[in-house]
């Protein structure tokens, strides 16, 4: 449709980054975390897109309602754990597992005096100091939940990486070494590695890994794009030319005139906009897609809209199919020049934009 800005969800995409995913992962258990409304991708398409799971992972107790009630049978695993004994009598009735990270979480369940063996998460504090309990007290933590009553049906441990991303082994063997310093004598699963800490150079070794954005076909590196990891890109954001117009040399294009013709242009109006997602730190000049060709950015993104100068392209006319970001233009690109990362750009994608999914 001509006009309206989309986020094709290519399922095909999903399910090979998923298989790329299990080949790194060797014998670990891939816990497919969907947070976020599957980082922009939607949360019940995306899961049952990725049913090949082991488990999916959530950050809110809505999100694992929501997939329960979708028909998603699998493990669901809340990354952030309950806040409060009604959500924990919620994520009881909905079968979820949880993370406890705080003493308050231990004290929840030694008061719910429900009859849910749940399976329990212990998240342990080896440098992000974000979440999760201080290396020294992971025994006696692991020894208190373990005299719940109910006993919990399992115990398992994770942690969670800083730096991986950066490529900086440093930090990461650091944790690495408290992570195995405190637990390595416990016989619990152990959970480390997101996507970084899957694709980084140093071996971690776990029973699960935690991919999101590299299911989702991002990078979550700097210094590549998920091509180079063998992944594909997932989403196709999408629009059309709405209007095209010549600008004289010497007029400026947009909000603050912050763009001014150098010469006798032709500008073509995307509809597309931040109120879609496109965030507004997009410079000037950066590049998208006017049917399959690079043409830049002219002036500022704006609500609805954006401008583009297509002074260099022939046939562009009302109609014509432009690619945000998507197969041939990265969306890391695109987040590089917005200032940002892929994570927060997928996420951004709003409401008002139609999410089309291109089952397998
Ligand atoms: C979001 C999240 C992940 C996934 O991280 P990616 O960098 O997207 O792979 C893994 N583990 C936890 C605890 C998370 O919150």
């Amino acid at each position: 449709m001509s006009g309206s800005i989309r986020a094709v969800i290519d399922t095909n995409a999903l399910q090979h980054n998923l298989s790329v995913v299990r080949a790194r992962a060797g014998s670990a258990r891939v816990m497919a975390v969907v947070k976020a409304n599957a980082y922009g991708h939607g949360l019940l398409p995306t899961a049952l897109a990725l049913q090949a799971a082991d488990a999916f992972g959530v950050a809110r107790l809505e999100e694992g309602v929501a997939l329960r009630a979708g028909g998603i049978t699998q493990p669901i695993v809340l990354l952030e754990g309950v806040f409060g004994a009604e959500q924990l009598e919620e994520a009881a009735r909905q079968r979820l597992q949880l993370v406890v990270h705080d003493v308050s979480q231990i004290e929840l369940l030694e008061c719910s005096g429900g009859a849910q063996r749940f399976v329990l998460w212990v998240k342990i504090d080896t440098g992000m100091n974000r979440l999760g309990f201080p290396p020294g007290e992971s025994a006696a933590v692991l020894e208190r939940l373990r005299r719940l009553s109910p006993a919990p049906r399992e115990l398992r441990l994770l942690t969670h990486l800083s730096c991986a991303n950066e490529r900086d082994d440093a930090v990461t063997r650091a944790q690495l070494q408290r992570f195995r310093e405190a637990t390595g004598s416990l016989p619990y699963a152990v959970s480390i590695a997101n996507s970084a800490g899957l694709f980084g150079a140093v071996a971690l070794g776990c029973d699960w890994v935690r991919p999101g954005i590299a299911l989702y076909g991002a990078s979550p590196f700097d210094d590549c794009i998920a091509a180079d990891l063998g992944l594909e890109p997932v989403m196709r954001l999408e629009s059309s030319v709405i209007a095209v117009r010549r600008v004289a040399r010497g007029e400026s294009v947009g909000y603050g005139g912050a763009w001014v013709a150098k010469r006798d242009s032709a500008i073509a109006v995307i509809a597309a906009g931040y109120g879609d997602g496109l965030h507004r730190s997009l410079g000037g000049g950066a590049p998208v897609l006017i049917d399959g060709r690079r043409a830049p950015l002219a002036g500022r993104v704006s609500m609805d809209m954006m401008a583009v100068d297509v002074s260099e392209l022939a046939g562009v006319r009302v109609g014509t199919p432009v690619l945000l970001w998507g197969p041939g233009l990265a969306v890391e690109e695109v987040a590089r020049n917005a200032g940002t990362i892929p994570y927060e750009l997928l996420c951004a994608v709003s409401q008002r934009v139609r999410l089309v999914v291109n089952r397998a």
